[in-house]
C-alpha cells in the first residue's frame, strides 16, 4: 500500500471508531493540534503515550501543549489556558518555576548520570524524613508505578505472604497485580482490567468497596493469614475524589496490625500535595508503608517508597528483597525535587494555597446551589473534583457514568473560555501556589457561565 492509500485508509477506519470531529464557529482553534495529532497517530498506539491524553472521553482533538508558564498554558495554535491540570499533579508551583528551573540547570552542568551514589540523593532524602514523621528510610524509583510495584514486593517480602487487598476505584499505576476491578459479590478476586494479566496474578489480589467495613472484615476472615497488605490511595482521587472517613482509615490500621498485615498508603499523588506528611499526615494514621510520585520530582520522573528503618532493612542489598534502578536517583531529576519540595517545607506553605482552593471551590459550590445545578465540588487540600450530583460520593460505585456526558460539555466550554482541565470527568484537578486570586476569579466566572450552560440545555 503506498503512503497516500493507507492514509486514506487509516482516517476512514478512525472515523468509523470514533465520532466526526466537527469544529464549531465558537471553539477555538484546534488546526495545529489536529495536524500533530495525526502524525502523533501514525507512530504511537493512538497517538499518546499515556491513554488519558487521547481525549476518548471529551470533546475533539487532543491539545498539543508549547509551553507553560506559572498556571498557565499555551497549546499549538496559541490558545492560551490557565491550567488545573498541572501535569496531573506534580506541578504544585506551577510550570517552569525558576527556583526548579535553576537547579535543574546548575546540576546539569556537571553530568546527568553516573548511575553512582551522589550528595543529592542525600539531600533529597533528609528534606523528606525530617519533614515527615511516618517514614524513617526511603528509596528512590523512577515513577510512582515502579514505587507501588516495589511497595508491593517489599510488603510480600516482609510478611511472607502473597496476597493484596485493593479498593475498587483507587488506582496504584499500570501493575499486573494492581490492574483488576471487582467482579460480582462483596469480597472478590479481582478480575483483570487489561489483557496480558495472567488471571493467577490477578487472583492474588482481593477487590472491595472503599469506606466498607464489613466487606473488609469479611475479607480477612476469608483469607485467613493470608493477606501480605492493605494498599489505599491516601485520598483516592484517581476515580472522582472518593474523601474517605477518618474512622474507616483508623478501621483499616486496626485490622491490619490485628492480622499483621501491613498497610500501604500509596501517596502518590496525595504525598506532598495535602501537606508535606500527606494523607498519614490528614488523617494521623501511621501506615507501613507508603509510596510517593508526581510532586516528589518537581515535574521530573521520580518515584520513592519508604517504611520503618525495620521494613525498609528488608530491600536488597540489606535484605531479600530484590530492587534496583538505573536511573534511580538520577541527579537532574533529585535536583528538581530538592528545588520544589525545599518550597513546600517553608512554614505556611500549605496553609495558603490550602484556604486560596476552599474559597475557590466554595464560591463554585454557592453558584451551584443558589441556581439549583444538581452539582458538587468535592475537595481536599488544594486538590478538587467536579461531580455532576447531589449526594455525597464515597465509593467508585456511586459515581453515575451518564453524568460524564454533562463533563463532556463542560470539558469543550471551558477550554474555549481558556480553562483547561485534564480530559476526563474522572479526573481531580489541581490548584497551584502560581494559581493567583485573579486567575481563580477569572476561572471562577468560565465555570459560572459553563454551569449555566451544561443545565440549561
Ligand atoms: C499517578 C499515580 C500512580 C502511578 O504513577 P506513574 O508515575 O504514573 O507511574 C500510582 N498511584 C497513584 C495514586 C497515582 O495517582
Amino acid at each position: 500500500m503506498n503512503n497516500f492509500i493507507k492514509k486514506l485508509f487509516s482516517s476512514k477506519s478512525d472515523a468509523a471508531k470514533s465520532p466526526v470531529f466537527h469544529v464549531d464557529k465558537q471553539d477555538i482553534s484546534r488546526e495545529r493540534s489536529a495536524e500533530l495529532y495525526e502524525k502523533a497517530k501514525q507512530y504511537f498506539p493512538g497517538g499518546v503515550n499515556s491513554p488519558v491524553r487521547a481525549f476518548k472521553s471529551v470533546y475533539g482533538t487532543p491539545l498539543f501543549i508549547e509551553k507553560g508558564d506559572g498556571c498557565h498554558l499555551w497549546d499549538a495554535d496559541g490558545n492560551q489556558f490557565i491550567d488545573f491540570c498541572c501535569s496531573w499533579g506534580p506541578l504544585i508551583l506551577g510550570h517552569n518555576h525558576p527556583k526548579i528551573r535553576e537547579k535543574v540547570v546548575e546540576v546539569m552542568q556537571h553530568g546527568m548520570s553516573f548511575g553512582a551514589p551522589t550528595a543529592l540523593e542525600n539531600e533529597l532524602a533528609e528534606l523528606i524524613i525530617k519533614n515527615n514523621r511516618y517514614i524513617e528510610k526511603i528509596r528512590f524509583v523512577s515513577s510512582g508505578t515502579e514505587a507501588v510495584m516495589s511497595a508491593i514486593r517489599l510488603a510480600r517480602g516482609y510478611t511472607k505472604r502473597d496476597k493484596i487487598l485493593k479498593f475498587e476505584g483507587c488506582y496504584h499505576g499500570h501493575v499486573d497485580a494492581l490492574l483488576v476491578k471487582a467482579g460480582s459479590g462483596l469480597v472478590t478476586f479481582g478480575e483483570t482490567s487489561s489483557a496480558g494479566i495472567p488471571k493467577s496474578f490477578a487472583e492474588e489480589t482481593i477487590v472491595v468497596p472503599l469506606n466498607d467495613e464489613k466487606a473488609v472484615k469479611e475479607a480477612f476472615k476469608q483469607f485467613k493469614n493470608q493477606i501480605a497488605a492493605v494498599i489505599i490511595e491516601g485520598v483516592p482521587a484517581n476515580n472522582g475524589l472518593l474523601i474517605q472517613d477518618k474512622k474507616f482509615v483508623e478501621f483499616l490500621r486496626e485490622i491490619c496490625t490485628k492480622n499483621k498485615s501491613l498497610l500501604i498508603f500509596d501517596e502518590v499523588i496525595t504525598g506532598f500535595r495535602i501537606g508535606f506528611e500527606g494523607a498519614a499526615g490528614y488523617y494521623q494514621v501511621q501506615p507501613d508503608i507508603l509510596t510517593y510520585g508526581k510532586i516528589i520530582g518537581g515535574g521530573l520522573p521520580v518515584g520513592a517508597y519508604g517504611a520503618s528503618a525495620e521494613i525498609m532493612s528488608q530491600i536488597s542489598p540489606d535484605g531479600a528483597v530484590y530492587q534496583a534502578g538505573t536511573l534511580s536517583g538520577n541527579p537532574v531529576a533529585m535536583a528538581a525535587g530538592i528545588a520544589q519540595l525545599s518550597e513546600l517545607a517553608k512554614p505556611g506553605f500549605y496553609k495558603e494555597l490550602n484556604d486560596k482552593t476552599a474559597e475557590f471551590v466554595s464560591a463554585i459550590q454557592r453558584y451551584a446551589d443558589t441556581h439549583n445545578y444538581s452539582f458538587m465540588i468535592f475537595s481536599v487540600g488544594s486538590i478538587f473534583w467536579f461531580a455532576f450530583t447531589e449526594q455525597c460520593i464515597q465509593t467508585a460505585e456511586a459515581i453515575d457514568p451518564k453524568s460524564m456526558d454533562k463533563f463532556r460539555i463542560m470539558h469543550r466550554e471551558l477550554l474555549n473560555r481558556g480553562i483547561y482541565l485534564g480530559p476526563s470527568g474522572y479526573e481531580v484537578g489541581f490548584v497551584s501556589a502560581a494559581h493567583s486570586k485573579t486567575d481563580l476569579e477569572k476561572a471562577k466566572r468560565a465555570i459560572f457561565e459553563c454551569l449555566d450552560i451544561v443545565f440549561k440545555k
